[in-house]
């Protein structure tokens, strides 16, 4: 018994003593220590183990059986809207679904009438998708502001946060992009209800039939107030292959790059494959070769080819070669036989770049020599500018925000490093290019296997959804 009593005492002492004092001590230190970890704080269970199962789950929410594919208002589509908003109230958010089926969530934070940091991406997908295109960037913004609520810091947002999950971005019903941003942003007209699909149906039909009111008047309310919006924010794959490059799984957009679509109609002389001799011919198959060759050889060397005088002093040969390409990606010709010199080619180009006028430049001089060459080989050439898109420049203030909270993503993970998160340039269009007409934009892209998307074989790793999270989150708390 006397033992047992001094052995009572003596674990008494050494172990329920000190560590109820010690626990009173190191409570108060401990405090101060939490505040300083919650910064350090990784939340994997939610920003790498939860985002990754939930972009899993959202990725076999598809119209088609075997492949990824969630159109405009597509049954699929109204099912992912479901799914986004229940993970937006999970996250503490306010949300509804708007009259173009644009899901929003929305924290409030302490002023609930200051301007909201709107924070996006697309929920449609291309046919034959991979599952991060689009959702990465709302799945990521979700699971943040979920880390915010469980920090019981979401109330403590200075302003007013909102994600938006896009209804369509990708055009594939439509043929119509950004048609869900556009109408947030109001750079598109109520006309755009009666745009129409290959079946006639319009995208009024298609709102009326899932019950959305889709009138012209309820259209135009979508549009945001610019002064009741400080910024927007989009978390996107890179969709190139620029950061597997260099080792690093995020990099800042300083612009989406304006573009430029030309049809190009080559005529020659319809013949015999068999009997018109080489030197009489006029064939507008060799001809549009040489102009596609010759296109390659420009853009690949802009600055052979632009005369800087005073008129093009507004760009640079180094940012012209950094940013610009040019693609050549549909052929036809006619009749289109094998026994059949052409008659006629016609082929596209798409020419991109960040700048808009040494975008001008270079089509100017491309048509030029394009016209010179043809007439050297006696055929008829006729260049038609189908499409054109301004560039976008990311606001550098946001853009350096941005920068600072991946790199402090990054540091929290992998610890101090040398590497700087990289400043790139988008070739594809975002859901930015319609918001940049309401607001400031910026910019994160995220890693991808062998800058692949638009395919299922579309990869992000899962270390590299959640520093994606950890940069949002880390963006999210210097609006604390
Ligand atoms: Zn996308």
């Amino acid at each position: 018994m006397f033992i047992i009593r001094v052995c009572f005492i003596f674990f008494f002492f050494l172990c329920i003593l000190p560590s109820t004092v010690f626990s009173s001590f190191t409570g108060l230190q401990m405090r101060g220590g939490e505040e300083e970890e919650i910064g350090k704080e990784l939340f994997p269970d939610i920003l790498r183990e939860e985002a990754v199962s939930r972009l899993d789950e959202l990725g076999q929410v598809s119209d088609a059986d075997g492949h990824l594919e969630r159109t405009f208002m597509s049954p699929a589509s109204k099912k992912a809207i479901n799914l986004v908003q229940s993970w937006m109230e999970d996250a503490g958010l306010r949300t509804w679904v708007d009259q173009m089926g644009n899901v929003h969530g929305r924290a409030e934070g302490m002023n609930t009438h200051a301007e909201a940091l709107l924070i996006g991406s697309h929920l449609d997908t291309v046919i034959d998708a991979g599952i991060f295109d689009g959702p990465l960037g709302i799945v990521c913004a979700v699971s943040a502001l979920k880390v915010l609520k469980i920090s019981g810091k979401l109330g403590n947002l200075t302003r007013p946060v909102e994600v938006i999950a896009f209804s369509d971005e990708e055009g594939v019903r439509f043929q119509s992009t950004f048609l869900g941003s556009a109408a947030i942003a109001g750079t598109r007209p109520a006309s755009a209800l009666q745009i129409s699909d290959k079946s006639g149906v319009t995208v009024q039909d298609v709102l009326k039939e899932n019950s959305f009111d889709a009138t012209e008047a309820s259209y135009l309310q979508l549009k945001y107030d610019p002064q009741s919006v400080w910024g927007y924010v989009e978390v996107h794959i890179e969709q190139g292959p620029v950061l597997e490059s260099v080792g690093l799984p995020l990099g800042v957009v300083k612009g989406i790059a304006g573009q430029t679509r030309l049809k190009v109609t080559v005529r020659g002389t319809q013949g015999h494959a068999g009997t018109v001799p080489m030197s009489m011919r006029q064939d507008p198959m060799t001809a549009a070769a040489e102009l596609i060759v010759l296109l390659e050889t420009m853009c690949k060397n802009p600055a052979d080819f632009i005369s800087y005088d005073g008129h093009c002093n507004g760009f640079s040969a180094e940012s012209l070669a950094g940013s610009l390409v040019c693609t050549v990606g549909e052929i036809s010709s006619w009749p289109g036989a094998s026994n059949v010199i052409p008659g006629q080619v016609t082929f596209t180009v798409d020419l991109r770049t960040m700048d808009d006028m040494a975008r001008e430049a270079i089509i100017f001089e491309i048509s030029n020599r394009m016209y010179q060459t043809c007439e050297r080989r006696s055929v008829s050439c006729i260049i038609e500018r189908k499409h054109d898109a301004e560039a976008v420049v990311c606001d550098p203030g946001l853009s350096s925000e941005l920068k600072s909270a991946a790199n402090s993503a990054l540091k929290r993970v992998a610890g101090e490093i040398q590497e700087k998160v990289p400043v790139l340039m988008s070739g594809a269009g975002h859901d930015a290019m319609a918001m940049s007409h309401l607001t400031k934009v910026g910019m994160l892209f995220v890693r991808c296997r062998g800058g692949i998307s638009h395919s299922p074989a579309e990869h992000v790793l899962d270390d590299d959804v959640w520093i994606a999270g950890l940069a949002i989150l880390a963006f999210l708390e210097t609006k604390l």
